[in-house]
């Protein structure tokens, strides 16, 4: 059976780690947040109590969902984007900025939703850029309204001045419908993350797992919720606020800024 067989690599890898006595890091990362669902409560009850990173879009009135945060522990904001809107043609590289738009625009669209997260009381710690979109112009956005990390999926790679926090691990496929990409590809998925990780000695540069709550089918929902359960004595789960401290990730294995592999697992947000 595949996914058993995925699976036993998966946990043979785990033992290297083990034997050189070392725990894998793993932070979740939930995307495209706007207010309180069934499907939030869930991920809220499903991850009992590890650390999640809600990406939320501030382009609604946010506080009946700083409302539904208040009181929760171990949830950290980050911001998606403006407004998840595509303003570049179909088929291509997705934007939610026209190519004509200036850069002055950009920086203030970012600003302005930034300030919207922090009025409603919902401050973000870190940015997520809508469809990975890595441009210049955007990541110089980024840093101007005063973020000092931003998080996109495989492919994406520290800059001047702003660290990457990568979320390689999507749960979904994109293709179509969205749905869950299967057991033995998110197996496959982690234990190449590790890989590289042992052969390259950077044991604790984290492992992101992409979740999308509002489009999760049965399968998404049963896994994380057998995951949950099964990382929770093989991986160190940490919150993005911990993740984000200049020194936690860089100083402690001289890790290089640029990505590990950006090419050897696809994900597609
Ligand atoms: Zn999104």
């Amino acid at each position: 059976m595949p996914d058993a067989l995925a699976l036993m690599r998966l946990n043979h890898e785990l033992a290297y780690w083990r034997r050189a006595w070392r725990v894998p890091v793993l932070w979740w990362r939930d995307d495209d947040a706007r207010e309180p669902t069934w499907q939030l409560d869930k991920l809220l009850e499903i991850r009992a109590d590890v650390p999640v990173t809600l990406a939320v879009i501030p382009d609604v009135d946010l506080h009946p969902l700083a409302n539904r945060l208040s009181g929760v522990a171990g949830v950290t904001i980050a911001q998606h984007g403006v407004d998840h809107e595509n303003r570049l043609p179909e088929g291509g590289p997705r934007s939610e900025f026209a190519p004509d738009a200036p850069q002055v625009a950009i920086n203030a669209a970012l600003a302005a939703g930034r300030a919207r997260l922090m009025a409603a009381g919902l401050p973000p710690t870190t940015f997520v850029p809508p469809w990975n979109e890595a441009s210049e112009r955007l990541i110089t956005a980024i840093g101007a309204a005063g973020y000092e990390t931003f998080s996109s999926g495989i492919h994406g790679r520290s800059r001047e001045g702003l660290r990457h926090i990568g979320a390689q691990v999507d749960i979904l496929r994109w293709k179509g419908t969205p749905h869950f990409r299967g057991r033995r590809r998110i197996f496959d998925a982690l234990r190449l993350q590790l890989e590289t990780r042992r052969e390259q000695a950077v044991f604790d540069e984290p492992i992101g797992i992409l979740t999308h709550h509002l489009v999760h089918d049965d399968e998404a929902w049963r896994f994380m919720r057998w995951f949950v359960e099964y990382a929770q004595h093989r991986f160190a789960w940490r919150g993005l606020a911990e993740l984000c401290k200049p020194a936690a990730v860089t100083a402690a294995a001289g890790v290089a800024a640029d990505p590990l592999f950006a090419s050897r697992v696809g994900a597609v947000g």
